[in-house]
């Protein structure tokens, strides 16, 4: 027992960036910042110096053993890694199909996922010598994140936010506001994710010399999509010990919701490499259906540029970009990251799509078996579960990302559920 626990703990010396598993057989971007057609820097010239330095540093950081020990000890003190995989038996029994695996990202400093890569940028920030912070911020999960290790760090933050989010999500804004940082309401287009990120990416040109820039999924501009996935990593690294350590065996199926797709890279990356045997599920936003409004960008979407990166996007014929809905604020985005389309284009992960009212179903469901509230986002990786396990065998074992909790989303609930 001891021995297999040495085995997940996080030791200082462990080398947060050694991907070499993963990279055995997939390894992208290319030196561009390219996954296959999608990705890359479509930026303005006043950017590309900013995006070059960032790069530049974040590459040394990753051979630099002080870097990757500072990194550990934080996520290991300071946000709890590593997280459980949680055997959920009483929902494997009622369902009489596969053994669910539950990991648990929920139970992270701040109730998400997020915080591991703010706390990664936040490491380089300080590297840079950068003295003020900006971010976007749709629900507010990176929002508090990024507010969080700004306090940490002592780092001035400034959290750019769309009006009509600041109105939906008031928790979170005071939140933000209480660990110090800035809030900014963004007024234009659909007053949402969209529209603070653009805002977010014109401060950056505005003030690129004192600015560090974190962004909160593996979307935009390369870098990011990159270093994003390598900070959420560690989701997938420990999942490997814990399942192989508790199950005996890899898992049959992996399942993630997808947002601009953090958390599901981040379980992905590592397990690549046995694409041939376990299934690999990425699970969009449906919103009112695949007919009504919806945020499936890799199901429905074509490819387009949005805020940096060539990506898959919900536009119409004239490429404007079309308003997302999902009733989970994390996932209620018109694009997802490139890696995601590379993936799909390969056949390495396959998306399909959960609708609001299948996810809210979900999340009951998880409460009432297993005691845990989960996010609304995480409800649609929950739900693709529940209607996969029954079709497999009781030895199977179907791994879902917990990507968070859902305190967050305790409003809606009582609204949509009628509490
Ligand atoms: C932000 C968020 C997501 C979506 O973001 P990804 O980058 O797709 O992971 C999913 N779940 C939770 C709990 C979130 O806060």
């Amino acid at each position: 027992m001891i021995a297999l626990y040495a085995a997940i703990a996080l030791p200082i010396t462990f080398n947060f960036f050694d991907f070499s598993m993963a990279q055995t057989f997939y390894s992208a971007p290319d030196t561009t910042g390219h996954f296959g057609s999608f990705g890359g820097k479509f930026i303005p010239e006043t950017l590309i110096k900013n995006a070059a330095d960032l790069e530049a540093e974040y590459l040394k950081a990753q051979h630099d053993p002080s870097f990757s020990a500072a990194l550990t000890k934080l996520l290991r003190d300071y946000v709890g890694r590593p997280t459980p995989l949680y055997h959920a038996e009483r929902l494997s029994k009622t369902l009489q199909g596969a053994q669910i695996y539950l990991k648990r990202e929920d139970l992270c400093h701040t109730g998400a996922h997020k915080i591991n890569n703010a706390l990664g940028q936040v490491l380089l920030a300080q590297r840079m010598g950068k003295k003020r912070v900006i971010a976007e911020t749709g629900a507010g999960q990176h929002g508090v994140a990024t507010a969080t290790v700004c306090a940490l760090f002592d780092l001035a933050c400034i959290v750019y936010m769309g009006e009509e989010d600041i109105r939906r999500q008031a928790p979170n804004v005071a939140r933000m506001k209480l660990l110090g940082a800035e809030v900014r309401a963004v007024s234009s287009g659909s007053r949402t994710l969209k529209d603070a990120t653009s805002e977010a990416i014109r401060d950056w040109m505005n003030n690129p010399e004192e600015t560090f820039y974190i962004i909160g999924s593996v979307v935009g501009m390369h870098p990011y999509p990159m270093m994003v996935r390598d900070f959420q990593a560690i989701i997938g690294k420990e999942t490997r010990s814990q399942i192989m350590a508790q199950a005996g065996k890899l898992p049959d199926v992996i399942t993630a919701c997808v947002g601009g797709g953090s958390n599901a890279v981040g379980m992905f990356y590592e397990f690549l490499q046995y694409a041939a045997q376990i299934e690999l599920v990425g699970v969009e936003a449906a919103g009112e259906g695949l007919n009504g409004r919806h945020a499936a960008s890799l199901t429905l979407g074509t490819p387009g540029v949005l805020h940096g990166a060539m990506t898959k996007l919900l536009q119409n014929e004239d490429g404007q970009v079309q308003e997302a809905h999902s009733i989970s604020a994390g996932l209620d985005y018109p694009g997802v990251g490139p890696e995601h389309c590379y993936l799909q284009e390969l056949g390495l992960v396959r998306y399909t799509s959960v609708t609001d009212s299948e996810a809210l179903l979900a999340l009951e469901t998880l409460a009432k078996t297993e005691g845990i509230i989960c996010a609304l986002e995480s409800a649609h990786a929950i739900h693709y579960a529940i209607t996969r396990a029954p079709e497999m065998a009781q030895d199977a074992v179907l791994v879902v990302n917990l990507s968070g909790r859902g305190d967050k989303d305790m409003e809606t609930i009582i609204r949509e559920l009628a509490l």
